[in-house]
C-alpha cells in the first residue's frame, strides 16, 4: 500500500517554570474538559498536567502527562532543586504500576495529555494567566495519519489487560459483540 505523504501540525506546550505561580487553574480546566459531561465536573487527581509544588520554597513545575508504561523503569534520577530534594519520580511524564500519579482515580486507566482532542487552543495554556504555558507550532511531514490514535487504543487495551487479564477483557468484548 503507497502511503501518501501529508504535512501536519505538531503543536508543543513550552512550559516556562519561573512564570509559574502554582495556581492549578491548569489542573482544574484539564479536569473540567474531559469531565462528562464537559465542564460538568472537576477534579484535579483527573487532569493530564498536574503541578509539583513547594510554595515555601516558591517552586512550581507543571508535568504533563505521557505515554504509558507496563513495566515500572529500571534507573531513577534524584532532582535538587533550591536545595529540597525531589522525589525519585517527581517529574516522570509515565503513568506506570508504580504510582498512582496520571491514572484515572476510579478505573486506574491511564491518562494521557491528548492537546485537548485538537481545539484550536489547549485550555490549560487559555486559563495560564501568568503565560507559564505557551502553544508552538511546527509543520512536519507524515504518512501516519491514522497510526496515532491506533497507538492510544492499544495503550488503553493493554493497560486494563494487565489489570484484569487478557482472558476477562477478551470474555468482556466477546459479551458486548454478543449484546450488539
Ligand atoms: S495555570 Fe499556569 S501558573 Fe497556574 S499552575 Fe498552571 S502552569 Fe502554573
Ligand atoms: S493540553 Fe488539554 S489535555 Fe493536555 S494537559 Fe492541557 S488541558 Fe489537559
Amino acid at each position: 500500500m503507497n502511503a501518501e505523504t501529508k504535512k501536519r501540525t505538531i503543536k508543543t506546550i513550552v512550559i516556562d517554570a519561573d512564570k509559574c505561580d502554582g495556581c492549578r487553574a491548569c489542573e482544574v480546566i484539564c479536569s473540567a474538559y474531559h469531565a462528562d459531561p464537559k465542564f460538568g465536573s472537576n477534579n484535579p487527581a483527573r487532569a493530564r498536567i498536574r503541578v509539583i509544588r513547594d510554595p515555601l520554597k516558591d517552586v512550581y513545575i507543571p508535568v504533563y502527562a505521557g505515554e504509558h508504561t507496563v513495566a515500572e523503569c529500571a534507573g531513577r534520577d534524584k532532582y535538587i532543586i533550591d536545595g529540597k530534594e525531589y522525589d525519585e519520580c517527581a517529574f516522570c511524564r509515565a503513568s506506570c504500576p508504580s504510582r498512582e500519579d496520571f491514572k484515572e482515580p476510579d478505573s486506574g486507566l491511564p491518562l494521557k495529555c491528548d492537546m485537548c482532542e485538537g481545539e484550536e487552543e489547549p485550555w490549560c495554556v487559555k486559563v495560564c494567566l501568568a503565560e507559564a504555558l505557551v502553544v508552538m507550532e511546527r509543520e512536519e511531514e507524515t504518512a501516519e495519519e491514522e497510526t496515532e490514535e491506533l497507538e492510544d487504543l492499544e495503550v488503553g487495551l493493554e493497560s486494563l489487560a494487565s489489570k484484569y487479564g487478557k482472558d476477562k477483557i477478551l470474555e468482556a468484548l466477546a459479551r458486548m459483540t454478543k449484546e450488539d
